[in-house]
C-alpha cells in the first residue's frame, strides 16, 4: 500500500499548481491525471492582465494576486530549469474615441498604476489599424502553457509522483480519517478535473457555467510585432516567434463540445481583419472549455459530507493569475486551519448540495 498526504485529480494549472504548493510545504502528492479529457489549460494563451478592458477598473484580487503569481512562477522555472513566464505589454490601440477618453480619465485613478500614460500616435502604422492611438496595460503577460504543463508533467513522472490514467471513483473507499484509492492511502483526495467535474459523482451539484472558447494560430509574413508586445483589440494577438500569432479566443456557452466549429473561426477572422492590415493564413485552430462559474468565482474547498475529498476548481478565463494565490491559501486551510475566503468556499453553494 502506497501512502502519500495528497491524491490529485488532474493535472491542467490547478492540479499542477496545488501539487507544487504541497511539495513546498514538504507535502507528499500523488497526481493522477488522463490528459486527453480536457485541453483547457493546454491550449490557453496564458495571459494575464490586471485590468478588465471594457470598464478600465482593477480586475477582482489583482493587487494580491500579481505579486503571488510573479513570484510563484519565477520559483516554478528555476525548479524546472525552464523559461515558460514572460512580462510583456499588453498594447491596446483604441476602437472610438469615447474609450481613449475613459483612458485618459483613468490614468489619474487607482487602477492608473496599471495603465501607461503614454499614447503612440504612430504605433505601427503600417500594419495596424491605429486611427485613434494606442495606449499599454502594464504589469500583464503570459505563460506558456503547453512548455509549463509539460515541463511539470516530465518532473512529475521523473519523481514517482504521477498514474497516467483516467480516476474511477467506483475505487474510492473510504476508511477512518483516510482515503484510499486502489492501492494508494490518503489523507485527502483533491479533484482538480477543469470543467469534467460536472461528471464526479461527489462534485457535480457545483454550478458550473461553462464558457467554450476557440482559438486560431496565424502565420503573418509580413508582420513583425516585437514578443515584448501583446495586441488587444476585439481579440488578442500573442507572438510566438517567426512570425506566428496566436489569436483568440471566442466565448460560447451553448455548444459545450470541444470540437472547433467554422463559426468560431469565422468570427475570429473578422475580428482579426479588423486589427491587421496585412495578409495572414491560418495554420492551428483549437477549442476547449473554461470552467467557470455562475457567480466567476473559484470554486474551492472540502466536501461536505466526505472530509477526506476535496476540490481545487473553477479558475474560469483567469487560472494563470489565480491558481498560485488560491493553491496557497487552500494549503494553509487544510495544513494550518487558517481561514478560506467565502467568496471562493464551495460552501456558498451548499443549498445545492
Ligand atoms: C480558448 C481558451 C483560452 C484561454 N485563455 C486563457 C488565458 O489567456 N489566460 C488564463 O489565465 N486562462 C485562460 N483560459 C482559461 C484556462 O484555460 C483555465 O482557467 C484553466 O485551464 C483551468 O485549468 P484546470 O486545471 O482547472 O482545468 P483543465 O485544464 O481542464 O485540466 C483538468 C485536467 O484534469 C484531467 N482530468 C479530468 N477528469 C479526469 C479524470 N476523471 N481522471 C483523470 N484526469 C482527469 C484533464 O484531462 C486535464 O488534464 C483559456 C481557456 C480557453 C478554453
Amino acid at each position: 500500500m502506497k501512502q502519500v498526504n495528497y491524491i490529485i485529480v488532474g493535472q491542467g494549472l490547478a492540479g499542477s499548481i496545488l501539487a507544487l504548493t504541497f511539495l513546498k510545504q514538504n507535502k507528499s502528492v500523488l497526481i493522477i491525471d488522463d490528459s486527453s479529457l480536457s485541453q483547457a489549460s493546454r491550449i490557453a494563451a496564458g495571459l494575464y492582465n490586471p485590468v478588465v478592458f471594457k470598464r478600465l477598473v482593477k480586475s477582482w484580487l489583482a493587487d494580491e494576486l500579481l505579486p503571488f503569481m510573479d513570484e510563484f512562477y519565477t520559483d516554478a522555472e528555476k525548479l524546472l530549469d525552464e523559461k515558460f513566464y514572460f512580462k510583456k505589454k499588453i498594447v491596446k490601440p483604441f476602437a472610438e474615441e469615447q474609450e481613449r477618453k475613459l483612458w485618459e480619465k483613468k490614468v489619474n485613478e487607482e487602477v492608473g498604476k496599471y495603465l501607461s500614460e503614454i499614447i503612440y500616435d504612430d504605433f505601427l502604422n503600417d500594419s495596424i489599424y491605429n486611427p485613434l492611438g494606442v495606449s499599454e496595460i502594464k504589469h500583464g503577460g503570459n505563460l506558456n502553457t503547453g512548455l509549463f504543463l509539460n515541463s511539470f508533467r516530465n518532473y512529475f513522472k521523473q519523481n514517482n509522483l504521477m498514474l497516467e490514467e483516467k480516476f474511477d471513483y467506483t475505487q474510492i473507499i473510504f476508511s477512518n480519517d483516510k482515503v484510499n484509492y486502489k492501492n494508494i492511502e490518503a489523507d485527502i483526495i483533491i479533484f482538480c478535473e477543469g470543467y469534467k467535474t460536472i461528471d464526479n459523482p461527489y462534485f457535480s451539484w457545483l454550478p458550473f457555467k461553462l464558457t467554450k472558447g476557440e482559438i486560431i494560430t496565424v502565420r503573418i509574413p509580413d508582420f513583425n510585432i516585437d514578443d515584448e508586445f501583446v495586441l488587444n483589440k476585439g481579440v488578442f494577438i500573442l507572438p510566438l516567434g517567426n512570425h506566428i500569432y496566436k489569436v483568440g479566443a471566442t466565448y460560447e456557452w451553448t455548444d459545450l463540445s470541444e470540437q472547433i466549429t467554422e463559426k468560431g473561426k469565422t468570427e475570429l477572422i473578422d475580428k482579426l481583419k479588423k486589427v491587421i492590415k496585412l495578409p495572414f493564413e491560418i495554420i492551428d485552430h483549437e477549442a476547449g472549455i473554461r470552467p467557470t462559474v455562475i457567480d466567476r468565482r473559484p470554486l474551492i474547498g472540502l466536501h461536505p459530507k466526505h472530509n477526506s475529498l476535496g476540490v481545487f476548481n473553477g479558475m474560469g478565463t483567469k487560472g494563470v493569475m489565480l491558481a498560485p494565490y488560491f493553491a496557497n491559501q487552500f494549503v494553509s486551510f487544510l495544513e494550518n486551519k487558517s481561514a478560506l475566503n467565502k467568496e471562493v468556499d464551495i460552501l456558498r453553494f451548499i443549498k445545492s448540495h
